[in-house]
């Protein structure tokens, strides 16, 4: 795939957009993905054009006919990655090149179009130069930005499509969890499991987060945060939440996470957590783990610490593990020494207040 963006955005301003005032009362406090910025970038594919028609463009809705083919088939893929603020007022992209990887990672699992890096690079970059103003300056605030394709065709055949439409959306973000909780509870099920060998568990795909929802509705019943999910194969080993890889922590100050094997997302948060805590010493596994070891680790004491991780909610501690039959709690249920300073050292590269070794900030 070309590196270089081989399109021109063309720039559509707002006629109106959303007036200072108003704009500063939704980042005082703007939860989670609920307001959106008065921009949008759009790209379109066709098996015969290629990519074409680049711009940023008015938010707003976009017309479909009833037979596209994405409300059918579920073609779809996208991206969760931020925009932080900072210290000197300037504006900052964390391994957006990771992004734009996985996104077509994703595009070749679900038979969809690739796009080039650069032009996925060049969409987030625009879009948020044009509409920086919405970055919360809140303690914890970002501008979360959603990059997705479908496919657009219209067409009821079942085929990879051969049209498709890329956008990037952006939402300011405050704090992922209501009320910033500083540890959640999980939900180990039982009965659904959200991804299979040979399945699209490491794709980013829309199909996998419809699955996952009467899962995360049964952990919400259960009086959880969220719901972890176990291999489908044996409903045994433990791969990750609705939403976030896990890592575990032991006694003899090393590490483990279960393993990239297809059925995971490969979060970049993940990754970044293996380097930093490689960089620092620690021993790190990337090991299969059971609920039952899980368990009987947590009541030994040999377990000290588990952390969730990823773009929205950074990285979270999990205090109370509760399944069919079983509840246990990990350390004092609180964050623990390696979780906070991991979580203080990634919070502070990607905000630009601690040193960057890896050349992760892309600064816009
Ligand atoms: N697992 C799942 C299922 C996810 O949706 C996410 C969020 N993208 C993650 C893990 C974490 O990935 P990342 O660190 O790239 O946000």
């Amino acid at each position: 795939m070309s590196d270089a963006p081989d399109l021109e955005f063309a720039f559509e301003a707002h006629g109106s957009p959303v007036p200072a005032s108003e704009r500063e009362a939704i980042l005082a406090n703007p939860g989670f993905g609920k307001v959106f910025t008065d921009h949008m970038a759009m790209v379109r594919y066709s098996a015969d054009r290629g990519w074409h028609d680049a711009k940023i463009t008015p938010y707003g809705p976009i017309q479909m006919d009833p037979a596209t083919a994405v409300l059918h088939y579920a073609q779809e893929i996208f991206e969760g990655m931020k925009a932080y603020r900072l210290p000197d007022g300037g504006t900052a992209l964390f391994r957006p090149d990771a992004n734009a990887r996985r996104f077509n990672d994703s595009a070749r699992r679900m038979a969809m179009a690739e796009l080039p890096e650069g032009l996925f690079l060049e969409s987030v970059r625009q879009l948020v130069r044009a509409d920086k103003d919405w970055i919360p300056a809140i303690e914890g605030g970002s501008l979360y930005l959603r990059p997705f394709m479908f496919a657009s065709e219209v067409f009821l055949g079942v085929k990879p499509a051969s049209e498709y439409l890329y956008l990037v959306i952006a939402s300011p973000a405050g704090g992922y969890f209501k009320g910033g909780a500083s540890s959640i509870s999980v939900w180990a099920s039982q009965d659904y499991t959200r991804a299979a060998p040979g399945g699209t568990g490491a794709a980013k795909c829309g199909g996998n987060y419809a699955a996952s929802l009467i899962a995360q509705a049964e952990a919400i019943r259960e009086g959880c945060d969220q719901v972890v999910f176990l291999d489908a194969a044996q409903r045994s080993y433990v791969e990750e939440l609705g939403g976030m890889n896990l890592f575990f922590v032991f006694d003899d100050g090393s590490m483990t996470t279960p393993p990239l094997g297809g059925t995971i997302l490969p979060g970049i948060t993940r990754d970044s957590i293996l380097t930093l805590a490689r960089d620092a010493g620690v021993s790190v596994r990337e090991e299969p783990y059971t609920l039952d070891q899980w368990h009987a680790d947590a009541q030994s004491g040999r377990l000290r610490e588990t952390f969730a991780c990823g773009t929205a909610a950074v990285v979270t501690p999990v205090g109370t593990v509760k399944g069919e039959g079983f509840e246990f709690g990990i350390g004092n249920r609180g964050p623990g020494l390696l979780t906070e300073q991991l979580r203080t050292q990634l919070v502070g590269i990607q905000r630009g207040e601690a040193p960057d070794p890896h050349g992760w900030i892309e600064r816009l």
